[in-house]
């Protein structure tokens, strides 16, 4: 079986964010089945699966009540279309979002992926100010983070910064104000946390002063921007924007696809500042790593705005052929029920704990800058020279080469660049972590 496979995937298939010459090189890995944190592939061999599956996977994977709820929705109905029709688990998932969602979000638009979730929130942002405001005018523009991540598709690569992926599309895309993020190892204004007061929201303040008139929104990835290499804010960052936000009238839109559902140890990242944004994009871990589902989250104020005759055209024309799926939001809804069942979220707090202990020794290893670490999610930046924190050649792809020793090792990994990134399910035990940081502990040492 898999010989035939292998030789088809090579034959028919295009992978994302892969380079397809050296894929049809190599024996593809192709994976049959799951179990708790476990990938099994074809050939019966186990790899932890250190990627969560890309962010998504919470529960494990086979949780027997997330596959039940699959299966029971399956004896319903697949799929209906949400245009002018609604479905049971939608509607129940939209209340269960909301109950759990930082206070003052009331309104669920869902969608399929977590770059469509950021499109409707920017789509939304930018109608909101229009009907909200229809003398200004012209509150059209946003005002995102360097090194940004939010997604794939055009407008969540214009609210992007991350020049490998985004540069070639750049007539394509809308202009947008951009300032440095809040990378402390990198410091671009050469000042050391905490005794620099946070200098770097200056620049953010000096840009919405200045030019609040035509922004839209702020956008960023609240407490950890992950794509950039796990890069975390410093406490107050987040408060901070919000209230800068509030002081300009710009509206703050959080986009928690990969900090949402746990992963940072509160549901959602925004929540350890008790900050709540306008507009909020989840995705990913929405229904556990198991269909893909998303929603963009608002204030009543914002869909207020949306209201009116018909004839005002104040419509949100936007939707997709399974908006609402009525699988994926049976499944989320029991991802939300095994949070409140089996107590995720301390278990996330306890493993948090237990992966910082873990991680203590990789630190200090001659090639490692710096690690960080929000919740289950961590980021191992690897240095060429760790005093001049000279990184290594994008081209000697060390995370690869990392990544490529930890798969023999029996754990599957996803570096970004120089950043080797571990983000485990959520529900991965004390003894599964210690071996997948045991590996890659192995792994480093062996490759740097
Ligand atoms: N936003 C953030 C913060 C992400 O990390 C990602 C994906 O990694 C996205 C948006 C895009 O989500 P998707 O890959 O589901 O389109």
């Amino acid at each position: 079986m898999h010989r035939s496979l292998a030789a088809w995937d090579h034959a028919y298939l295009w992978h994302p964010f892969t380079q397809m010459q050296e894929w049809e090189q190599e024996e593809p890995l192709i994976i049959h089945k799951g179990k708790g944190s476990y990938l099994i592939d074809t050939e019966g061999r186990k790899y932890l699966d250190g990627t969560s599956s890309i962010w998504v996977n919470i529960h494990g994977h086979r949780h027997p009540r997330l596959d039940r709820a699959l299966t029971a929705q399956l004896g319903q109905i697949a799929h209906s279309t949400f245009l002018g029709l609604s479905n049971p688990p939608a509607i129940r998932l939209a209340r269960e979002l909301i109950r759990v969602a930082p206070k003052g979000l009331q309104r669920v638009f869902y969608s399929d992926n977590g770059s469509t979730a950021v499109e409707v929130a920017l789509k939304m942002a930018v109608q909101y100010w229009q009907q909200r405001q229809p003398t200004a005018g012209t509150k059209h523009s946003f005002l995102h983070l360097k090194l940004a991540y939010h997604g794939d598709t055009i407008g969540a690569v214009s609210v992007g910064n991350i020049e490998l992926f985004h540069a070639r599309f750049k007539t394509l895309l809308f202009p947008t104000l951009e300032v440095d993020p809040p990378y402390c190892y990198r410091c671009p204004l050469r000042l050391t946390y905490p005794a620099c007061h946070m200098a770097c929201i200056d620049p953010l303040e000096s840009l919405l002063k200045a030019r609040h008139r035509e922004l839209a929104g702020v956008i960023l990835e609240p407490l950890v921007q992950a794509a950039a290499g796990m890069l975390t804010a410093p406490p107050g960052y987040l408060t901070r924007v919000r209230e800068l936000c509030t002081k300009y009238n710009v509206l703050l839109i959080a986009d928690e696809v990969a900090t949402g559902f746990g992963r940072t140890g509160k549901m959602f990242a925004c929540q350890h500042e008790g900050v709540t944004p306008d507009l909020m994009a989840i995705s990913k871990g929405m229904t556990g790593g198991y269909m893909p589902l998303a929603a963009t989250l608002a204030t009543e104020e914002i869909y207020h705005a949306f209201l009116g005759r018909y004839d005002e055209w104040k419509t949100f024309f936007h939707g997709h052929s399974y908006t609402g799926n009525p699988l994926g939001c049976a499944v989320a809804l029991a991802n939300l029920d095994i949070f409140r069942r089996e107590k995720t979220l301390t278990h996330v707090r306890k493993q948090t704990k237990l992966l910082a202990r873990l991680l203590r020794p990789t630190a200090s290893l001659g090639h490692v800058g710096e690690i960080r670490q929000c919740g289950l999610m961590a980021g191992i930046e690897l240095v060429q020279d760790r005093t001049t924190r000279t990184p290594y050649p994008l081209q000697m792809r060390i995370g690869h080469r990392v990544a490529q020793v930890c798969r023999q090792g029996g754990l599957l990994m996803r570096p970004l660049g120089n950043v080797i990134a571990l983000v485990p399910p959520l529900s991965t035990s004390p003894q599964e972590l210690t071996k997948m940081v045991a590996i890659l502990h192995r792994a480093i040492v062996d490759v740097t």
